[in-house]
Formats: structure tokens, sequence, C-alpha cells
């Protein structure tokens, strides 16, 4: 765990935790939903926007010149961050979502056939789950679930059964983001390999709390979103391996993407540009960079033992509690908690506990079908970031005990 010390210091990067004039300051325990930003990623955005906007791989002017060089070499961070093997296996997107709906879309529509099969798992967000929905629905192919067990992880028996020479694509979450549950990619990649079925992996939740290294798990694609990892909203990812793309048409069409039009005739770009058409964002995508530059150099492996320290202590804390049920109970976990409580409402905890300034994420956690399995009524979900304390989980307990007694009056 970090000392009291070592915390102070990580939160100075977060001017979320220094402006705060309050003497009871938000203890922001929400962060699978999003996380708060970076010093250095504000910084990049004003010094970005002072120093001129202009459009990227457009006009040959110095400044457009200039920023494009930043933009491609952010694309260049991006990929030595994840392992990437070359810089053109970097699509950006505006996050997971758009990312998966460029696969199912573009893949999809030139790989899937009526007959074939889809797996996804029964933790999956709705992201990684209703673009498959609709691709199988489009062609005529299959949709199958991967069950998971009471214990929270995924059934990897029923998963050997379900795989077979018609599944084509398997896509799964490397972190549930209900249960926090970290699949075994690099074993579930492996198996798929025998089949030659593809793997798409949505690292939402594993970007700002695992080393991700796209090489070694050997997946075809890999997804994740700025905002999850303290960088600007709409900004985002998509991995995929240089084959995999080179099979892919557009999705999308528009400006920048083309070598050449005609007005009946159309010759696209090799990707990366091909999957993207029209205006990025510019800025936030240099800024997307510049946070993980500067992840980077921090320490992550104390880091990550400090949201590990924290998880502990949360779920020992929860289990001492009369009527509360920890759904997370994997082996290998995330720092997201997900609990029910006997006889009271998860969004009447979450309204008691905002009430004391303290921010959880409660309901059905845009992962319907696995919460209705869990409780009907929704769940109360606690993500920690490495800069949460040991005073705000504690804060946050005490909160929860004086919330159950009002709703149990
Ligand atoms: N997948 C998972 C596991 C997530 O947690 C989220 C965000 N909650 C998403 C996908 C969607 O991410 P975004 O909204 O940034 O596209």
């Amino acid at each position: 765990m970090l000392n009291s010390k070592e915390l102070q210091k990580v939160r100075t990067y977060f001017p979320f935790f220094n402006v705060s004039t309050s003497s009871d300051p938000i203890t922001y325990l929400d962060n699978a939903a999003t996380t708060q930003k970076l010093a250095v990623v504000m910084n990049c955005l004003i010094r970005l926007w002072t120093e001129g906007s202009a459009n990227v791989h457009r006009s040959s002017h110095s400044l457009a010149n200039q920023l494009t060089e930043s933009f491609e070499q952010a694309r260049d961070t991006v990929a030595h961050f994840i392992n990437a093997n070359d810089c053109s296996e970097v699509i950006w997107t505006t996050g997971v979502t758009e990312g998966i709906n460029l696969v199912a879309n573009s893949w999809g529509e030139r790989h899937i056939q009526a007959g074939d099969q889809i797996l996804i798992s029964a933790m999956e967000h709705h992201a990684n789950m209703l673009p498959w929905q609709q691709l199988c629905e489009r062609k005529g192919a299959l949709l199958k679930i991967i069950p998971v067990l009471d214990n929270a992880e995924v059934d990897l028996n029923a998963f050997d059964e379900l795989l077979n020479h018609n599944v084509k694509m398997v896509a799964i979450t490397h972190v549930s983001n209900v249960l926090g549950t970290i699949n075994p990619i690099k074993q579930i990649v492996d198996k798929c390999q025998q089949y030659h079925c593809k793997v798409l992996v949505d690292g939402a939740q594993a970007i700002a709390h695992l080393p991700v290294d796209v090489q070694a798990l050997n997946c075809d694609f890999y997804v994740f979103s700025g905002h999850k990892c303290f960088a600007p909203e709409s900004t985002g990812v998509l991995y995929g391996k240089k084959a995999e793309l080179a099979s892919m048409p557009p999705w999308k069409t528009g400006g920048e993407m083309v070598k050449s039009v005609s007005l009946e005739k159309v010759e696209f770009q090799e990707p990366p540009f091909r999957f993207e058409a029209g205006t990025p964002n510019v800025s936030g995508l240099i800024a997307l960079a510049e946070a993980l530059e500067f992840l980077s150099n921090l320490d992550r492996d104390s880091l990550r033992q400090h949201e590990q320290y924290l998880t502990a202590l949360l779920k020992r804390q929860l289990t001492s509690i009369d009527g509360v049920v920890n759904h997370s109970q994997a082996k290998h976990q995330s720092s997201i908690v997900a609990f029910s409580v006997k006889g009271c409402s998860a969004l009447d905890i979450a309204a008691l506990l905002d009430e004391q300034n303290i921010a959880v994420r409660s309901g059905q956690l845009c992962a319907m079908p696995l919460v209705n399995g869990i409780n009907p009524a929704g769940l109360v979900r606690v993500s920690l970031a490495f800069y949460n304390s040991e005073d705000e989980v504690i804060k946050f307990i005490v909160a929860l005990k004086q919330s159950i007694e009002l709703l149990r009056e």
C-alpha cells in the first residue's frame, strides 16, 4: 500500500483533489464509470488550444504539419504502451463502444456468414453484447453465451464445450465492469487459436489497472477508452492485428480516409487511416497519449498493490455488515466490488451515500442480463482507483452502515 506521503503525491497529479475548498470533499468511488483527469491532460489541452488549432493530415501549413506530427507521435506512444507490433495497428476511436461497433460492422461484414457462431460471456457490458447481437441478426449467425459461475468467474469448461470450428469470434471483457473479475485472456486466446477463431478483448476496465501487452495476450483486437484512464472523454483506441485490419473494409466513410475518389469510385487508404473518416478529436487523442506516457513513468506495480490493498480492506469490511452480500468473489480480481443488501434497494443506498458526498454507481450497470441474474433489483458498485485512500474506504463503510440502518428503520 502507498504510505500517506506517497498517496498525497499521487493525488497532486489530479487537480480534482486539490481545488476543493469544501471541508467535506467528494469521496469518488465510481472509477469504473469514469476517472478523474490528470493535470498533464488538462495542461496538454490548454497548450494545444493556446498554441493554435489545425486539422491533421489535411492542410500543409506549418501549424497543421506540427499537429499532424504530434498526432502520429501520440499513436506511437499508444502502440508502445500496449506493446503493439506496429503503430498502424492503433486506430483512433471515440471509445470502447465505437471500437467494438467498428469491428462488429467491418470485420463482421467481411467474415461472418449465416450459420457462423459468435461467443460472448454472460458478464459483458452492453457495448460488447449489442453490436454482436445486431451482427448475428443481420447475418443469420448464432450468438452463444459463455456462462458465469457463482464464484464470479467465466465457466471455462462450458467455454471448451462451446468452442467449435463454426465459432468465428470470441468477444470477452478483460475485467468485468460489474464483478471486477479478471478473465484469463491468454488462456482463452490459446484455445481459440486451435479453432482459428478470432478474439476481441474489451479492455475498458483493464487499461488503468493492469499492464496490457497485446502481443503477449496474442488477441486479434483490443479496445479501450481514454476516459477510463484519466484522459478525455470521447477518446479511445482499437488495436487490431495488422493482417486482420488489412482484411477489413471501412465502416464509416468520408474525409481523409481515401487514396483517390472519382464521382463513381473510391480507393481507400491502408489501415489505420481507412478507419478514421472525418476530423478526429485531435487534442483529446494527443492528451490521451500524454496520460498513458505519464502512467508508464509511474511505479504501476505499487499503484496496483495499493488498489489491491484497498479492495481487500473494502471486501473485509463489507462482509462484517449484516445483510450485505458481496458478489465479487473471483480469485483474480480488479478494484471493482459489487454488492447487494438484503431488504434495501441499491438505488436508495446510492442516494443516501450521495447525501454524504460519496459517489458510487448502482442499478443494472450496463450489464442487464448479468445483474438481473444476480439481483433483479440492481447492485451497488464501488470502483477504486490508485488515488483512493484507506480513509475514503472507511468513510464509505461508515456511511453505508448508517444508510442501511436508516433504510431498515
Ligand atoms: N465495456 C466495459 C467493460 C465498460 O465498463 C464500459 C464503460 N462502462 C464500456 C465497455 C463502454 O465504454 P465507453 O462508454 O467508454 O465506450
